[in-house]
């Protein structure tokens, strides 16, 4: 399609990748800008066995590639670059390079909050992780340790107790964050042991997690606990940096849509992970990549050709 509707799309993970191969199918030429490599947060899992159309656990990094190779054949462009401004639909990068777009979704996902303590890294993926949905089934018949007091930490910590044959959930202040209805519900488990007023100091073991060293914040005692899991829940940050001021956030920094996905600023949208929605989850992500997509083709369709640039490229500036 000459004259075709400029597109850019921040971040090739689930939901971006998704907004290219529909975005691509209604004839765009999408420009997707990666800071890492594609895939997103997901391939920091070794396999996903929720993913519909699945009956066995599959490797990640096959489920990206397919999803990647799927985008490029609808024409997408992939460009390593990291956004690092938006004004006006113009796109500045780490790089030193300019984009404009007609129309933009970010799809920039988010990282967990980490805590920094010895051990986080070295661990992720052999006995850290940060998603029970995701990994809870690994801990089968195991004692696990939940690190974080708020909503998310209790009702995960309920999900771990479906696989693990212990679950510590454990939290720095006196009394837990959550809803009321959630904290009974844990307490009354028999499978959950509530450890307050501590911290977790350090994540140890040899090839994976054996344990982990706590710290009790009234007492300056420190303890050891054997466990083969720690599931970190102390929040997700939103990659939203980059983004103008004027782009309407919520409290903890997701970017606020209407239905349609597009965000307070005209002709830009948001979807998955990024975005103030209820379940992070590449499920999610995907089917907003989808509507995002559609919906931005959509809005390029209303331009009516009057803001197209001259190549069917979005072009750099
Ligand atoms: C360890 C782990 C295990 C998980 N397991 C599962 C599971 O089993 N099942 C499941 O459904 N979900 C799982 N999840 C959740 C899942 O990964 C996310 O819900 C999903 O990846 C969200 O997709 P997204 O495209 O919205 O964001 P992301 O996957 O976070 O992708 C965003 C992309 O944008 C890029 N980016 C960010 N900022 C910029 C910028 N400024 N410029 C350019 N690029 C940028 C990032 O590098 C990234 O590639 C897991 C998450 C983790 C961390």
């Amino acid at each position: 399609m000459e004259n075709s509707p400029q597109l850019i799309i921040i971040g090739a993970g689930p939901a971006g990748l998704t907004a290219a191969i529909y975005a691509g199918r209604a004839g765009f030429t999408p420009l997707i800008m990666e800071k890492l490599v594609p895939g997103g947060q997901i391939v920091l899992s070794d396999k996903i066995e929720n993913f519909p159309g699945f009956s066995q656990q599959i490797s990640t990094r096959d489920l990206m590639a397919e999803m990647q190779k799927q985008a490029e054949a609808v024409g997408m462009q992939l460009v390593q670059e990291e956004a690092i401004g938006i004004e006006k639909k113009v796109i500045s990068t780490a790089s030193g390079k300019v984009y404009r777009a007609s129309a933009v979704i970010i799809a920039s996902g988010t990282r967990p909050r980490s805590l920094g303590i010895k051990g986080e890294k070295k661990f992720l993926g052999r006995g850290v992780s940060y998603c029970a949905t995701c990994d809870a089934p690994f801990f089968k018949n195991e004692t696990v340790a939940v690190i974080g007091g708020g909503n998310t930490a209790v009702e995960e910590t309920l999900y771990l107790t479906r696989f693990a044959r212990k679950v510590y959930l454990i939290h720095r202040r006196r009394m837990l964050r959550a809803e009321r209805i959630l904290q009974k519900r844990a307490l009354s488990h028999p499978k959950i042991d509530l450890i307050l007023k501590s911290v977790i100091s350090e994540i140890y073991g040899e090839e994976s997690v054996e344990g982990i060293r706590l710290l009790n914040k009234e007492t300056g005692e420190t303890t050891q606990l054997n466990c083969k899991g720690v599931f970190m829940f102390v929040g997700l940050e939103p990659n939203t940096q980059f983004l103008p001021g004027q782009l309407k956030l919520n409290r903890q920094g997701f970017i606020k849509t209407g239905q349609n996905l597009e965000t307070n600023i005209p002709g830009i949208f948001a979807c998955g992970d990024v975005r103030e929605n209820l379940l992070k989850q590449v499920v999610v992500a995907c089917g907003e990549g989808a509507l995002a997509g559609f919906m931005a083709g959509k809005y390029l369709d209303k331009l009516g050709g009057q803001e197209y640039l001259d190549t069917r490229h979005p072009t750099q500036l």
